[in-house]
């Protein structure tokens, strides 16, 4: 069986196969840096790492783009309320993402976009698409995107502008909006009072972007006119996705994404994350649970990414216990690593070339793990093997991650210190710190850690 993705554009299984072989262009729509994301938001940014951390698995090259809208309404309206310049308020909130996808053992873009760094490459694409015919500036000086010049406006959500309502007439200033309201949509949005200092002074007139075209401009910037894959959570399929078609393909007169993927809401407590309803959680709210983020990377993965699932804090308590489980068990398998066991990475395989079936991945590793006709060491080869696409981190367990030598060193000072000779305790330490590792005396003995 070869890689087979579920394409929201055609709605269904589809083979991957790249448009360029050597390399897998691939976009991530990624936060809008006004406060800390919630969980929902991260189970977009866990999903889009198990395809990325898979395709590497399977040997392509990956190219991953994410954007960082540090601007747009939501943002200005906020850091207003804290006095803050839009620089300070957005740098504040991109830093404690960045720190939050570490903690869920999330591998970096390889590019990060900040949507103010690309204000030129979306005058320029706004102005192909005035010159082609498709957008225009209205009496309040903002540009629109004039959906029904575009005949396949509507193809990923599956809206249809000719039985829209009448007002299908008019023209939105905001950037979400639902599908029975979709009108002329905002490309660049003419300076109000209420911008304050948030301007550009452009082409165009003084104002700023639209957060749609921020991210056409961006994904065509560095990943070329069409990319392999786009991803996202479902509720950007509309307005955002369908407007990044559409001012992309206007423009370029190209396909601009092969493979759309989406997953699913994530509920909590069978309801909308609110704020109002209590039901709301960040991944500090987890922490401060003793919640891990890796326990609920774990919880993620017992149900596909397509579809909708419930968080409840005696789920993921759940979850932490297997995990638990799972860093144990991979423990007690010794410090010798065999070789991957060719039928599981096969039906690792079979599970994720199936539109990433990461459940019975996980169901895998309980099964290898209570397999009798396998060695530990081949265990543990095959649970890394593994752990490369579901990045438990198994690799970094602490007290099995600590090389050879440095175990010796902590050997001969523990040997030092007895015979109180700490001149030659404190050198063996230094050298330990030099290899990369500190030394801690506790009360069950020395304890070695990464510094
Ligand atoms: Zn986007």
């Amino acid at each position: 069986m070869a890689l087979e993705l579920y394409n929201s554009l055609s709605h269904k299984k589809e083979l991957f196969e790249p448009l360029d072989p050597n390399q897998v262009s691939l976009y991530t729509c990624g936060p809008t840096v006004y406060n800390y994301p919630h969980i929902g938001n991260y189970r977009a940014y866990v999903f889009v790492d198990t395809l990325k951390r898979y395709l590497k698995h399977e040997k392509y090259n990956v190219l991953h783009v994410m954007n960082i809208t540090d601007v747009d309404d939501k943002i200005i309206r906020d850091s207003q309320i804290q006095g803050k310049t839009l620089h300070e308020f957005t740098e504040f909130y991109t830093e404690a993402f960045y720190k939050d996808i570490e903690m869920l053992n999330i591998m970096k873009a390889d590019i990060y976009t900040k949507a103010t760094d690309y204000i030129p490459q979306m005058l320029s694409m706004i102005e192909t698409l005035i010159k082609k015919g498709y957008a225009y500036k209205a009496e309040d000086n903002s540009v629109y995107f004039d959906i029904h010049k575009d005949k396949e406006y509507g193809k990923l959500s599956q809206i249809n502008v000719s039985e829209l309502k009448n007002n299908a007439d008019g023209r939105l200033i905001k950037d979400e909006y639902e599908k029975e309201n979709a009108q002329d949509f905002a490309l660049w949005k003419s300076w109000t009072e209420s911008d304050g200092d948030i301007f550009w002074e452009t082409s165009l007139g003084k104002g700023r972007p639209g957060w749609h075209i921020e991210c056409s401009a961006m994904s065509i910037d560095k990943l070329g006119e069409s990319i392999d894959i786009h991803t996202g959570g479902v509720d950007l399929i509309f307005p955002h996705h369908e407007n990044e078609i559409a001012q992309s393909e206007c423009s370029t007169g190209k396909d601009f994404v092969k493979y759309w993927m989406h997953n699913e809401h994530l509920l909590v407590d069978g309801a909308k994350m609110s704020k109002s309803v209590g039901n709301f959680y960040t991944l500090r709210n987890l922490i401060e649970k003793d919640i891990s983020p890796l326990a609920f990377r774990y919880w993620l993965y017992t149900g596909h990414y397509r579809t909708r699932v419930n968080f409840t804090i005696e789920a993921v308590i759940g979850s932490s216990k297997a995990l638990t489980r799972l860093y144990d068990a991979y423990k007690a398998l010794g410090d010798v690593i065999g070789t991957v066991n060719t039928q599981y990475a096969q039906q690792l395989k079979d599970a994720m070339d199936d539109d990433l079936n990461t459940s019975k991945g996980i169901a895998l590793i309980w099964e290898l793990l209570k397999d009798n006709n396998l060695t530990p060491e081949d265990k543990k080869a095959t649970l890394l093997d593994f752990d490369n696409v579901f990045g438990f981190n198994l690799s970094n367990l602490k007290e099995l991650d600590i090389p050879e030598d440095v175990k010796q060193l902590a050997e001969n000072r523990e040997t030092a210190r007895l015979n109180k000779d700490w001149n030659k305790s404190d050198e063996i330490r230094m050298k330990i710190q030099e290899l990369g590792y500190e030394v801690k005396d506790t009360e069950s003995g020395p304890v070695i850690s990464k510094l």
